[in-house]
C-alpha cells in the first residue's frame, strides 16, 4: 500500500526546533538569573521593540499570554458589562473568553466555507445597539478578510480587534496582522509560530494612548511604583520568557517560510484527490499555524494514522456555542451550519517548520490510502 517504510511523525516537534537554537535560549535564561530583573527587565522593553517592528507596528506591550491580550485589549478600549463583541463560532475557546472575561457578551457568527474565517456577509446582521467591536480571528494563519470586516465597522462606529493568536507574520494585502485595525492579541504559547518556554502573549497597536492604556493595566494600574492611577491587573510578560521570545523572533521568518512551503507541497500531493485541502486566499500570506483537511469518516482516519506513526489534531472538535461553557448565549444547534458541518471532518495534519518532504510525503500517502480504501469498500 505504501512506498515508503515506517516513520513517527509528530504533530508539532518543540524538540526540534529548540535544538537549534539551545545555546542561544540557554545564555539568554543564564543572563536574566544573573541579572536578576524579572520582572518587567530589559529583556521584555527590548523584545517589545523587535516584537512590534516585526509586526510592522508603532507599539507591541508584553503579557502573560494570548487570553490575556485579548482581555485587556477589551480593557483598554473600556468594553464591558452589556456590550456585545461579534466572533466567530469556529475559534479557540479563548477568543470567546477573552471577551466574557471583561463582562462582555461574545456573539458568534458562521464562518465562510472556503477560509474557515469570520462570514463577512453574516456580520452586519449581527450587530444590535450593543455591538462595541468586531474580533476576527486570522484562523489557522490565513488573515480574516479585514477591508470589508473593517468598512462595515468604521459604518457602524465600531472598534475591529484582531486575534492573531496563530498569525505571527501573516500578510494581509502585504500588511502585517495585528495592527490593521484597532489593535491584535498574540500568544506566545509553546506550540504558536512563535512560542515562549511556558506562557505569554503581546498586543500590538499603532495607537499611542491604548498602547499607554496597556501599559497601566498589565502592571496593577501604576507608572510609577506605588502610584496606582487606575485599576489595574498583574498580566505581565516575564523577562526571563522575553529573553527566550527574542531568541526565536530572530528564526520566526525562517520558521514561517519553511511552514509555507511544507504547505504548498501537502497541497500539491492533495490536488485532484478526495481530501479538501486548504486555500489561501488572493492578497494574503498565511503562515501556516495550521494545515487542516477535511475527510469523510475523520475518527477512523486519525486512528489509522496513529497506527501508522502519524499524529493529528482537531482544531476545534467542539464550536463555541455547542461548549458547556456558552450553553448560556442560547444559539441552538444549526446556528452555524458551515461551522458545525465542519466540525466533524476537520483534521490538522503535522505542521511545523522542521517537517520534512520524506514526512509529508508519508503522510499523504497514508491519507489517500486511507481514502482510497473507504472509497472501494462503499462502492
Ligand atoms: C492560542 C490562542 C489564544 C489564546 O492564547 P493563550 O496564550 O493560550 O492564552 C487565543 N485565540 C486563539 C485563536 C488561539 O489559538
Amino acid at each position: 500500500m505504501s512506498t515508503t517504510s515506517a516513520m513517527q511523525v509528530p504533530f508539532v516537534d518543540l524538540q526540534a526546533q529548540h535544538q537549534a537554537i539551545r545555546a542561544e535560549i540557554d545564555e539568554a535564561i543564564a543572563a536574566v538569573i544573573s541579572k536578576g530583573d524579572f520582572i518587567l527587565g530589559k529583556a521584555v522593553s527590548l523584545f517589545e521593540e523587535e516584537f512590534a517592528a516585526f509586526c510592522e507596528a508603532k507599539y507591541a506591550i508584553g503579557v502573560d499570554s494570548g487570553t490575556s491580550a485579548l482581555e485587556l485589549l477589551l480593557r483598554a478600549y473600556e468594553i464591558g458589562p452589556g456590550d456585545e463583541v461579534i466572533t466567530t463560532a469556529n475559534t479557540f475557546i479563548a477568543t470567546a473568553l477573552g471577551v466574557s472575561s471583561v463582562g462582555a457578551k461574545p456573539v458568534l457568527v458562521d464562518i465562510d466555507p472556503v477560509t474557515y474565517n469570520m462570514d463577512v456577509s453574516k456580520v452586519e446582521q449581527a450587530i444590535t445597539e450593543r455591538t462595541k467591536a468586531i474580533l476576527p480571528v486570522h484562523l489557522y494563519g490565513q488573515p480574516a478578510d479585514m477591508d470589508p470586516i473593517i468598512e462595515l465597522a468604521r459604518k457602524h462606529n465600531l472598534y475591529v480587534m484582531e486575534d492573531a493568536a496563530q498569525a505571527h507574520g501573516a500578510r494581509y494585502k502585504g500588511k502585517r496582522v495585528g495592527s490593521l485595525a484597532d489593535g491584535g492579541a498574540f500568544s506566545f504559547y509553546p506550540a504558536k509560530n512563535l512560542g515562549a518556554c511556558g506562557d505569554g502573549g503581546a498586543v500590538v497597536t499603532n495607537d499611542p494612548e491604548i498602547a499607554d492604556r496597556l501599559m497601566l493595566l498589565r502592571n496593577y494600574g501604576q507608572r510609577k511604583k506605588y502610584y496606582h492611577e487606575s485599576i489595574g491587573y498583574n498580566h505581565r510578560l516575564d523577562t526571563m520568557q522575553a529573553g527566550i521570545l527574542r531568541i526565536k523572533l530572530r528564526n520566526l521568518s525562517a520558521w514561517n517560510e519553511a511552514r509555507r512551503r511544507h504547505a504548498q507541497r501537502y497541497n500539491e500531493l492533495f490536488a485532484n484527490t478526495d481530501v479538501v485541502y486548504p486555500v489561501e486566499m488572493d492578497g494574503v500570506e498565511s503562515v501556516w499555524h495550521l494545515y487542516v483537511v477535511r475527510v469523510e469518516e475523520r475518527e477512523a482516519l486519525q486512528k489509522y494514522l496513529s497506527e501508522q506513526g502519524i499524529s493529528t489534531g482537531i482544531h476545534y472538535p467542539v464550536p463555541i456555542h455547542v461548549q458547556e461553557a456558552y450553553k448560556s448565549l442560547g444559539y441552538p444547534e444549526g446556528s452555524f451550519p458551515i461551522t458545525e458541518q465542519y466540525a466533524p471532518q476537520i483534521v490538522s495534519l503535522p505542521m511545523f517548520a522542521e517537517l520534512t518532504d520524506e514526512a509529508i510525503q508519508y503522510v499523504v500517502e497514508h491519507i489517500l490510502a486511507f481514502v482510497e480504501q473507504r472509497a472501494v469498500t462503499s462502492r
